[in-house]
């Protein structure tokens, strides 16, 4: 067994050890909020956000970008499940502003090695790649502020998404655990 999946299950043991109640908590998010986000390992949603099981719904991606399939999540998170309010999240020193969609394409034409990166940016170790990258939009940031708004702009947007819920824009600090509005995003995604 790899050292992960034995910590993983181990972890796990202890977790349902002392489940208690959580068993009975209901399906639909009891605080009634989204919050979407990156996948980034410093984020912990939970923590930054004062979440406990059944609190609410997160939706993660690479970036925390406002995709055809995290937009998926959120119309299910309130038609379904009743959430009415939702937050975007970025975050600093965010990977997705590392590299651009051809950067990614070039590296995974190279091979599907894992790239490294350094002060000249990204390298391919070489071996056999792929195409299929070009079909992908890997929805990279270049500006932190733009992207949140951008998403929060996206989701407003929506036919799908009632006007009644507001969407909150925001940037998570990883050198202090902060949320930091994104004032315009938040202005445009508030309620009409
Ligand atoms: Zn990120």
């Amino acid at each position: 067994m790899s050292k992960v999946l034995d910590e993983v299950l181990t972890a796990n043991q202890t977790y349902a050890a002392d489940f208690g109640d959580k068993g009975k908590l209901p399906m639909p998010p009891g605080r009634r909020f989204a919050i979407l986000t990156c996948m980034d390992a410093r984020l912990d949603p939970a923590k930054y956000a004062g979440l406990a099981e059944g609190d609410a719904h997160v939706i993660r991606n690479a970036g925390g970008r406002a995709s055809d399939d995290a937009i998926r999540s959120l119309v299910i998170s309130y038609k379904l499940l009743g959430t009415r309010e939702w937050f975007v999240i970025h975050h600093t020193d965010c990977g997705m502003e590392t590299f651009t969609d051809d950067v990614m394409r070039k590296l995974l034409r190279g091979s599907l090695k894992t790239a490294s990166v350094d002060a000249n940016g990204w390298h391919d170790p070489g071996g056999v790649g792929s195409h299929e990258g070009e079909h992908i939009s890997w929805l990279t940031i270049s500006n932190l502020e733009k992207s949140v708004v951008e998403d929060v702009e996206r989701i407003r947007r929506l036919p799908l998404v009632p006007g009644e819920i507001p969407i909150y824009g925001y940037i998570y600090d990883v050198r202090s655990g902060r949320l930091v509005e994104v004032p315009e995003a938040t202005a445009a995604g508030v309620a009409r």
